[in-house]
């Protein structure tokens, strides 16, 4: 097999099918041997349904993976990349914001350019508003002066990759996946093509600014450990300048007698030693609560059933 498609959807019924059909007539002249896995991440709406519908009336290779109930693209991502076949795969939306002539690109520059293991989509211009551009251009100046992993903004889930680089990525088996960071840490030649992201074809983006915010946090824990430094190292400098403190105390003590007066100051160290402890006890429980869930070795998705008309079709596959 020569392509895979992986396709996460949550909630894609208007599209899927129109994804399907589009592919086809991209595909027709250049890419004939591929399959399109389907993962369906415990869709509200009747996306299965429209799948099954596809899977029947389709001469094209499709897989359908359902999941027992809505586990993330990231799980969605992974579940696509271990059921594909293909020496190249994939990771594509189905809401056509990725146009599939694109995917025609990325194996013309893998197949011409043998010294790349996986082609990267990425967004010079966003349509997006300022305020969130500012917050995304922060959190990668952040992850970045951070992470020894490399952070490229603008980069997407829109990739095709080499066999080999696919392997190494399935070799990664946390449970909080941050997939941008893994596709960047099991390292390989990375060739950056930009692309033009189109407006969804149907339905709503599942992205809140509270959901970005949450993935930001999971990026950072899950690929550096520098917050934990800070905590020391805030820790550090409060002790120095309590010491400082003391000493001017006893001083004044010693020179000037007791003053009854400082009730500001005793507050506000208070406040301010609280703060600063609750802030580090928080960092060590971000870490610590990934590591909890990680020990306990959870699958990172869970399959309600496979469909698939491959096997009528390839047996030899
Ligand atoms: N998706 C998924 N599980 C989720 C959320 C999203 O599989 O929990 C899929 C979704 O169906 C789509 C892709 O991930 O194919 C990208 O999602 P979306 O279009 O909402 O994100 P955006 O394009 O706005 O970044
Ligand atoms: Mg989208």
């Amino acid at each position: 097999m020569k392509l895979s498609l992986v396709v996460p959807c949550y909630n894609e019924e208007g599209n899927v099918k129109i994804f399907a059909e589009t592919v086809k007539k991209t595909f027709k002249n250049n890419i004939e041997d591929y399959e399109i896995i389907f993962i369906n991440d415990g869709s509200k709406d009747n996306t299965i349904g429209k799948l099954k519908e596809l899977l029947e009336e389709t001469d094209q290779n499709i897989k359908i993976i359902n999941f027992s109930r809505n586990f993330g693209k990231e799980a969605g991502m992974y579940a696509g990349l271990k059921e594909a076949k293909g020496d190249y795969v994939t990771i594509i939306d189905a809401d056509l914001q990725q146009r599939p002539d694109y995917v025609v690109k990325m194996v013309e520059i893998l197949d011409e350019n043998k010294e790349y293991d996986s082609v990267v989509a990425y967004q010079e211009q966003r349509k997006e508003s300022k305020v969130l551009t500012f917050f995304k251009n922060k959190f990668y100046k952040i992850i970045n002066e951070m992470s020894e992993t490399e952070f490229v903004m603008g980069a997407s889930d829109f990739r095709t990759f080499r066999r080999n680089m696919v392997d190494a990525i399935l070799e990664m088996q946390e449970y909080y996946r941050f997939s941008k960071g893994i596709f960047s840490w099991v390292g390989f030649n990375n060739c950056y093509m930009t692309y033009d992201v189109q407006a969804r074809n149907e339905g709503t983006s599942k992205w809140s600014f509270y959901k970005l915010f949450k993935y930001a946090i999971e990026g950072i824990v899950s690929f550096t450990t520098v917050p934990l430094r800070f905590a020391t190292i805030l820790g550090i400098i409060v002790s120095l300048l309590s010491l400082i403190y003391l000493v001017v105390v006893i001083v004044e003590k010693i020179f000037y007698g007791i003053d009854t007066e400082g009730y500001a100051t005793i507050v506000t160290l208070i406040l301010l030693l609280g703060g600063v402890q609750l802030l580090s006890i928080g960092i060590i429980g971000e870490y610590l609560a990934r590591t909890y869930v990680e020990t306990k070795d959870r699958p990172i998705y869970i399959t309600r059933e496979i469909l698939t008309n491959e096997k009528e079709k390839n047996n030899d596959k």
